[in-house]
Formats: structure tokens, sequence, C-alpha cells
């Protein structure tokens, strides 16, 4: 993605395209992925950026309010920023750490609970744990 598709990313979703948004935007929408704030700040370190840890978190913080990427928490230590936004699932393997999609076609589900008074379903997301065979 070029830096001006990702300007015309983050205006389309109400951001500003300050240096270091599109700094952090770069490397999160180049592909398909999913990063922990510390994954993607050893990337931008690679690439010799200087963004602050803070400013990383903050600008997620603010790509996940936004909708420019998905929130992913698997575990109350661990918060993903996924680049796929659309529905679709996820494997969890609990050992590596590593998320990988599952198309949303993939998953049936027959059955939900009735949903509390007063709210509608947004979306349901399946994470399935997986660890390796021993
Ligand atoms: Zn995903």
């Amino acid at each position: 993605m070029s830096r001006s598709d990702v300007a015309a990313k983050l205006k389309e979703h109400g951001v500003l395209p300050t240096p270091q948004r599109l700094e952090v935007a770069a490397v999160l929408l180049e592909r398909p992925q999913h990063l922990s704030a510390d994954q993607l700040l050893e990337k931008l370190r690679a690439q010799g950026s200087r963004v602050s840890k803070a400013t990383v978190y903050n600008t997620l913080n603010l790509f996940g309010e936004c909708g420019l990427v998905k929130e992913l928490t698997v575990d109350p230590s661990r918060k993903y920023y996924d680049s796929t936004t659309h529905a679709h699932h996820h494997f969890f393997h609990v050992e590596t750490g590593k998320l990988s999609d599952i198309p949303a076609n993939q998953v049936e589900i027959l059955g939900l609970p009735q949903l509390p008074p007063g709210t509608e379903q947004e979306s349901v997301e399946v994470l399935i744990r997986i660890r390796d065979k021993k």
C-alpha cells in the first residue's frame, strides 16, 4: 500500500494522517496480519523509526476505536491488532502466541443463547485455542 493510499485510508476512518500515524499504519496495513503493540514497535524500530512506545500504543487504540483495525483480546495480557476488519474467526496457538485467520464461512454456528433484554447482536467471533500435539 502506497503512502498516499495509507493516508486516504486514515482519512476514510476520520483519522488525521500525522507522520507518526502514517508510519504505524503503513507497517500494520502492509498485509493481512495480527500484531501486538510490542511486535509492531519492533518492526518500526527495525526500519529505523523513532516513534515512541506511548505513541504506538495511543495510535493503535485510536485505530481500534475508529475501526481501521480490529482489536483482538485473546487473554487479558495480550491484545492484538488485526489488519483484516471484515468478519472472520481465529486460531490462537497458546504456546507460540500466533493468531491465524479462519474464513467466516468455515464456522457454522447452530445455536446462540437469547440475547439480554434491550440488546442486539453485533457480531459473533470464534477463537479456537490450539497447541502442538504431545
Ligand atoms: Zn484475523
